[in-house]
């Protein structure tokens, strides 16, 4: 008989989001009047922009024609496209990222992943505490872990708490890790790094040959001027960081799929024996072997967020998602909550009141205000006492939500 992987035998079963709804369910049938609203989940709900709608049309036409029919594409991205990219939100910043650096895929979420293939067994990895579980789940598969204790940790992962005491900033570690992981504006509290606190962790990197991974997924929401959109802002980044970038939360392509990842040419890594190697070049090899690239079609509509149309509708949608960000803020604070983030990220992170649990307030939302969060303790042990409310819905439904938490409790 095949032998399997193990290592998936040492994840915890998926337990958030099917937990969420089996609870709702539960709810829903024992209620079925009751209108429930979802603000739990980390999916955009407003239609694609129109930009891209066009870009897209037109390039399923031109397939359609012998002339300018396309079969494979270069597994990097197409060259307009990673041109683009590296203009608009690299160089345009003062960053020097070429178009070359940029790696178009299909997803943030599985380049996080994917990269672990260029990286040794052997690294010591840091993750945030709350954090985005794929970041935790890949290595847990790919064997760098051991077994998770009943808090849910890992043996063998650093974990590095971000907590209204910490002010929401990962501390630099005392000890030496090797690799990473960074998410701001962060999912799931919706805080962000300054640009002294990023410089801090450039440092760190740098003096301990360390590699950054930064998800900056959410840049786009980034209201406040003073906070960086990308780690290459960070002078020394370019030596020891690699961005993760992506137009679903941005452009609402969490349903077309297209993200890019960014990896400096200059960036190294070294060989057991210490010698030293590009890591654009393992990246390169990987991607060429295992990646056949993104649709043409997709990469036509990504390329349409960068023309002045675009950028426009782009702008709107973001700033669609902020109000409704700053209404769940404003609103949670006059019903006697304490709530952090959703200044420059879609999420708001919420204090449990009355020293509840994340779980035992998800129940009390549910059952009172019919309104579906996110348990913080779902995303790490220093998650629990917090729950996560996202700005992705319509405007409706937010102001529904709003208005039942408000009437339902005071917790002044
Ligand atoms: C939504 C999200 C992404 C984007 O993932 P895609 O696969 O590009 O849709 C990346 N990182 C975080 C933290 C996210 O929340």
């Amino acid at each position: 008989m095949a032998r399997i992987n193990e290592n998936y035998l040492k994840l915890k079963a998926g337990y958030l989001f099917p937990e969420i709804a089996r609870r709702v369910k539960a709810f829903a049938e024992a209620n079925p009047t009751a209108k429930i609203i979802r603000l739990g989940i980390g999916d955009v709900t407003e239609p694609l922009p129109e930009a891209c709608i066009k870009a897209m049309k037109a390039a399923v036409e031109e397939m359609g024609v012998r002339e300018t029919f396309r079969g494979y594409g270069p597994e990097q991205g197409y060259p307009w496209l990673r041109e683009k990219i590296a203009i608009h939100d690299y160089q345009s910043r003062g960053c020097d990222i070429s178009a070359e650096e940029i790696f178009v895929s299909d997803g943030s979420k599985c380049d996080t992943g994917n990269i672990l293939d260029i990286f040794g067994d052997d690294n010591k990895i840091a993750v945030t505490d709350p954090v985005y579980p794929v970041y935790v789940d890949t290595n847990v598969m790919a064997g760098h872990t051991g077994k998770a204790n009943e808090k849910g940790e890992y043996e063998g992962l650093v974990y590095l708490p971000i907590t209204a005491e910490n002010n929401f900033t990962a501390a630099i570690p005392e000890e030496k890790v090797d690799l990473i992981y960074l998410c701001f504006p962060n999912n799931p509290t919706g805080a962000t790094a300054t640009r002294e606190h990023l410089q801090a962790w450039v440092d760190y990197a740098r003096d301990n040959e360390a590699i950054i991974l930064f998800d900056a997924a959410y840049e786009a929401f980034i209201t406040e001027p003073s906070i960086p959109h990308s780690i290459y802002e960070i002078p020394g980044a370019k030596d020891c960081a690699i961005e993760f970038r992506s137009f679903s939360k941005n452009a609402g392509f969490t349903g077309t799929r297209c993200a890019f990842t960014v990896v400096p040419k200059n960036l190294k890594g070294k060989t057991r024996d210490g010698q030293q190697v590009d890591i654009w070049q393992l990246w390169y090899r990987r991607q060429s072997t295992k990646f056949n690239g993104v649709s043409y079609i997709v990469q036509r509509g990504a390329e349409a967020v960068y023309t002045e149309e675009g950028k426009a509708q782009v702008a709107a949608l973001v700033k669609f998602y902020m109000e409704n960000a700053r209404i769940i803020r404003e609103e949670l604070t006059k019903a006697g909550l304490k709530v952090y983030g959703g200044v420059n990220a879609p999420y708001v992170w919420v204090k449990t009141p009355e020293g509840l649990s994340s779980w035992e307030f998800f129940d009390k939302l549910l059952q009172q205000a019919h309104v579906v969060g996110t348990p913080g303790a779902g995303f790490g042990a220093a998650g629990e006492g917090y729950l996560r409310l996202s700005a992705f819905n319509s405007r409706e439904n937010v102001i529904e939500a709003m208005n039942r938490i408000t009437s339902t409790f005071n917790f002044n």
